[in-house]
Parts: C-alpha cells; sequence; structure tokens
C-alpha cells in the first residue's frame, strides 16, 4: 500500500489528538456542592448510593436523567455548574428513550443498595 504524502501529513497531524479522543470532555464549570442551596432543596447528593429519600429508586442518577448533558456533566437546573454522572437529586427525570433496565431499579432494598450499573441501563431501541 502506497501512502500518498498529503494522507501521511493528515495522519502525523492528528495524532497528538488521540489521547483526548478517549477522554470525557472535562466539565467547563465548577462541580455542585451539596452545600449549595439549591442543591440543598432539591435534596442533591453526589452520589447515587447515598440517597435516603422516598422518590429514589435504583439505578437513577444524574447520568440517565433527561435534564443532565454528558457531554460536560451539565444539568439544565444547575446551569452554573456541572453535576456528579452519578449523583441524584429529587427532580430525576429518565432520559427518553432509556428506561432502568433491573429488577433491582424497583427495589432499593437489593444487595447492591438499589445501585445499578450504568451498563445495565439499555437504550429502548436495543
Ligand atoms: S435534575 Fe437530573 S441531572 Fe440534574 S441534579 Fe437532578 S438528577 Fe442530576
Amino acid at each position: 500500500m502506497k501512502l500518498s504524502r498529503r494522507k501521511c501529513l493528515i495522519w502525523v497531524a492528528s495524532l497528538p489528538l488521540v489521547p483526548f479522543a478517549s477522554q470525557p470532555v472535562q466539565a467547563a464549570f465548577p462541580a455542585l456542592s451539596e452545600q449549595h442551596r439549591q442543591a440543598r432543596l432539591y435534596r442533591y447528593r453526589k452520589d447515587a448510593r447515598r440517597v435516603r429519600h422516598p422518590r429514589y429508586i435504583g439505578g437513577q442518577q444524574c447520568l440517565n436523567c433527561d435534564r443532565f448533558r454528558t457531554l460536560d456533566a451539565w444539568c439544565s437546573l444547575f446551569p452554573e455548574y456541572s453535576v456528579s454522572p452519578s449523583g441524584w437529586c429529587d427532580q430525576w427525570q429518565l432520559k427518553s428513550g432509556t428506561h432502568l433496565h433491573s429488577p433491582s431499579a424497583i427495589s432499593p432494598a437489593s444487595d447492591s443498595g438499589g445501585y445499578i450499573p450504568l451498563n445495565s441501563i439499555r437504550q429502548n431501541n436495543e
């Protein structure tokens, strides 16, 4: 196989970008503190496994919340901050096109403490 000079230059020029291709984008905003006034109002927790709230169902977390933007961990409720992907607050809404796929999702008292791993949350079209 013969590489043209142009293709070779493009390939070499793209090498510095490779380490960033698999990295999540850094949050552009400061991390939301659990002590923030509005965060306390909505019972925000950085780690959903610590949540003890009547509305919480295992598997719910910011990552599968409709208000969460994965690209930069942004939540529409707290637009000046980034939230933890594994966090939770009482305004959680299931991201459209997804569902909580595990039986533990309806049993917070399961062995896993009501927390299910991200890979058990499936897209509806799978
Ligand atoms: S609204 Fe959703 S994304 Fe925002 S903090 Fe609450 S659970 Fe997380």
